[in-house]
Formats: structure tokens, C-alpha cells, sequence
């Protein structure tokens, strides 16, 4: 059955078509999703219906005030809700780091009954950890559609300037109010499109993992992301407008994305070797001191930087693999634990390497996914060329002003280079990238990412 969405005459989300009998658990969504115009005033009766209580902490920073957390107050107040405002001041962005998140637990009062956040990615992350620790449910008003972490049950954030990740919780009520997401700046919309193309990646690397190592597919899972982000490239041109058509289709694409994280309860429908890339960008920027990237225009840049492989595998011919001549050049285990403390560095290597036990494979394991990847190439291939065309997929973003070079993201070459070579080693989850290097491929398809 074909999955559906629409709307309720209070705006919110309904998805039908979720019944799947694949092999992964799937949880349906409790989470209460609203999409539309006008929807501030209708927040107290949103927030009555879920039973959250009448004392709040309304979270916000400078600029989201003004953009529509005052607003928020003003109905709250009016309608007999008790408000403790807690707005986090700071030049320029705020970072959820431990001063902001401080700020939101020492706002928190004995009598608080839930936490309110009016923001995109840092303010909802700040506000998710806070939730998860006082185990007090959250309302998130969304500011941006420029991440697809409203959703989300982790919270990326900053200890002592080190990205760290923190289990969490997703909010109990999502409102995105179409008027307020279209004030955002159209940085932050390519930005939002940007983390949308990746899905196309990440799908196709799930298949791929079906395929190699039978790893539980969910089709519905896939067909929701398919869904939403070729609607998102066929109306790229409204969404660089802002027209509350084009905005409605972007947030759309990353509520729903998020949605399939918590059907199948993993990242697997929206994160693959796109988003390593991305994050590794982000952690060695902040780790050597440096303004890191913003999240979706990274993963759009390093969209455009796997898509020619993947569609040159599609071109592939596996037959000529000489697989005494692969066995011969396999690193060592004392070759990978240097190789990723030279790609990670120290810390991050250690926990990647201690997180990912089972990657550094045997020769027994490492023959079976060749002879696999041989047996089903055109499945294989079916898949890579089931993908749009990457002029099609630079010609949205090119639409929506994005960044489309890592230069633009101040990513330089040595890094680059590193990132494109160390991206499959970020985690065991499988992806085509891990399909070349088991293959004996990857010099030949990164040639043009030397080692410096
Ligand atoms: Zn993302
Ligand atoms: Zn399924």
C-alpha cells in the first residue's frame, strides 16, 4: 500500500500506508505533528490536548523571540499558561554547549510541567537534553526548515568546544508554523535542502546493504524518503522562492525523514557516507579550532562529492577483480588502528574503533561480500542508476544559492581529501563506499583524493 499523508482541520500530520511486513520492528509515531499557517494561537489548545500542563520554560534566543517566541509568550499568557522565559542571549549564533544548556536547566523551576522551545537545530537540542534529564516533556516551535532534527531523539552537541551526542527524546508536539519557517534566511532553506538530497545516498547505500550483508530493509521506510525528496527537486525553484507552497515541501521532507527514524527506531533511511563526510567536516573543524560548516549545506556539498562514484560503480565491471591480488594489499589490524588515529586523531579514533568492533574485517568476510557484490551487480546497479542525474541534483541546489564546493564550506584540500578516504570507516553502517574498498577499488576511484 501506498504511504499517504495529510491533514487534520487542526493541521495536523497524518501518514497512512504504514503497514509493512518487512523484517525491521517498526513503532508508529505518537508524536503529535502540525503543518500550516496561523497555528501560533491554536498552541495552548495543541499543548491542552496532550495534557503537558499549564507551567512552562519557553526557550529562545535573540533572534527567535522576535521571529515568533514573543508571540508564543503573548498566547501562552493569555490563555492562563505561566511562562518563564528563558532566552539565551549571545552575540551572533548560540551554540548548544554547556553554558546554553545551563541556562535552560537553571530556568527550570519544582513547579515546570514541560520545556517549550522556539528555534531550529541548537535551540531544540539545547531544550531536548534539558527534557530528557528532568524527564519533563517538550513542545518545539520550529524557526528554520534547515535540519531534519526536529524529530530526532539524539542531541548533537558542544562539551568544552568537542562535539558530543547525548541520547534524547523527540518533542511531544512539532508545530511548524509556514509564515514563520519562510522568514528564515534562504541560507538556512539550502541548508535544509541540502540535508534532504543526501537521503537519495542513504537510501540507496540501505539497498545495498540488503543486498550485500542482508541487512533489514523497510520499503516503506524508502518509499516515504523517496517521496519527499523528489518532490523537494521537482520544486526547487518554489522553495528558493519561499512560497508557502515550496516551504511546506521542504519541512515536509525533513518532518517525514525524521519520521522513519522513529518507525524503524535508526538513522538509516536519512544518514549514510553523505553525512560521515559531513560530520567528519564538522568534528576535525571544531577540533583544530575552526568555525565548523553548517549541517544540511554540508551534506549537500558532500552529496555532490560520492554521487559520480556511485555512478561510476554503476559502470563497474566486478569480473576483472583479482582477488589473490586484493588479499595480498589488505592492511593489517595494526595498519587500520594507525589509519584511523591518523584520519580521527586520538580521541575520536579510539571511540570510533571501540564503537565499530566488528570492522576491521576477515579475509574469509571480506571474499564473501566480493563474491556477493559479483553475484548481484546488477542489482547493484539497478539501484545507483535508479538515482537522479547529478545534474539535475546540482541544478536544484545551484536553484537554491547553495553551497556547491567544499571551498564554499571552507573545507580545504588536505581535509577534503582525508574525509572522502575516511568516510567509510566513520561507522560500520554499510555503504557502496565500503563495497569499493572491500572490492580492492578505492585508489582507483579516489584518485583524485590524494593523501597530502
Ligand atoms: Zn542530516
Ligand atoms: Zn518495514
Amino acid at each position: 500500500m501506498a504511504v499517504t499523508i495529510g491533514y487534520d482541520q487542526d493541521c495536523k500530520l497524518q501518514i497512512s500506508g504504514l503497514t509493512c511486513d518487512c523484517p525491521c520492528e517498526h513503532h508508529m509515531p505518537t508524536q503529535d505533528i502540525y503543518v500550516g499557517t496561523g497555528l501560533i494561537p491554536k498552541l495552548p489548545g495543541y499543548i491542552q490536548k496532550r495534557g503537558l500542563g499549564t507551567h512552562c520554560v519557553l526557550v529562545c534566543d535573540k533572534n527567535t523571540y522576535e521571529v515568533a517566541a514573543r508571540d508564543v509568550e503573548q498566547t501562552l499568557k493569555s490563555a492562563g499558561f505561566d511562562v518563564i522565559l528563558c532566552k539565551i542571549m549571545r552575540e551572533g549564533d548560540v551554540d548548544p554547549d554547556e553554558t546554553a544548556c545551563g541556562e535552560v536547566l537553571l530556568s527550570i523551576q519544582p513547579e515546570t510541567e514541560f520545556l517549550i522551545s522556539v528555534g531550529s537545530g541548537s535551540l531544540t537540542d539545547t531544550t531536548r537534553v534539558n527534557a530528557v534529564r528532568t524527564g519533563l516533556p517538550f513542545v518545539s516551535v520550529g524557526t528554520a526548515p534547515s535540519m531534519d532534527g526536529y524529530t530526532s531523539v539524539v542531541a548533537p552537541l558542544l562539551l568544552h568546544g568537542v562535539k558530543i551526542h547525548r541520547a534524547a527524546v523527540c518533542p511531544d508536539i512539532i508545530v511548524c508554523d509556514l509564515d514563520i519557517l519562510r522568514t528564515a534566511p534562504l541560507s538556512m532553506v539550502a541548508s535544509g535542502v541540502g540535508d534532504v538530497l543526501g537521503k537519495y545516498i542513504a537510501k540507496a547505500d540501505w539497498i545495498i546493504g540488503n543486498i550485500i550483508n542482508d541487512e533489514p530493509y523497510c520499503p516503506v521506510c524508502g518509499e516515504i524518503v523517496t517521496d519527499a525528496v523528489n518532490k523537494l527537486v521537482d520544486n526547487a525553484d518554489e522553495i528558493a522562492k519561499k512560497t508557502e507552497k515550496g516551504i511546506r515541501i521542504l519541512i515536509e521532507a525533513l518532518l517525514l525523514s525524521g519520521v522513519t527514524i522513529m518507525i524503524v527506531g535508526h538513522t538509516r533511511a536519512v544518514a549514510s557516507v553523505e553525512h560521515n563526510v559531513a560530520h567528519y567536516w564538522e568534528m576535525m573543524q571544531l577540533l583544530h579550532g575552526k568555525k565548523p560548516p553548517q549541517h544540511g549545506s554540508s551534506v549537500g556539498v558532500a552529496t555532490l562529492l560520492v554521487w559520480p562514484i556511485f555512478q561510476r560503480f554503476a559502470k563497474e565491471d566486478l569480473s576483472r577483480l583479482d582477488l589473490q591480488d586484493i588479499q595480498s594489499r589488505r592492511i593489517t589490524r595494526e595498519q587500520r588502528v594507525k589509519w584511523m588515529l591518523k584520519a580521527y586523531e586520538e580521541e575520536a579514533g579510539n571511540s570510533i574503533m571501540r564503537e565499530n568492533e566488528g570492522d576491521f574485517l576477515t579475509w574469509e568476510e571480506q571474499e564473501r561480500r566480493i563474491r556477493r557484490a559479483q553475484e548481484r551487480f546488477a542489482d547493484i546497479k539497478a539501484v545507483i542508476d535508479d538515482l537522479p542525474s547529478y545534474d539535475r541534483i546540482y541544478a536544484a541546489m545551484k536553484t537554491l544559492g547553495a553551497h556547491l564546493t567544499p571551498e564554499e564550506e571552507g573545507i580545504d584540500p588536505a581535509l577534503l581529501n582525508l574525509s572522502m578516504r575516511c568516510a567509510k570507516d566513520y561507522r560500520t553502517r554499510y555503504t557502496l563506499f565500503k563495497t569499493i574498498d572491500e572490492c580492492g577499488l578505492m585508489d582507483e576511484y579516489l584518485k583524485d583524493y590524494p593523501l597530502l
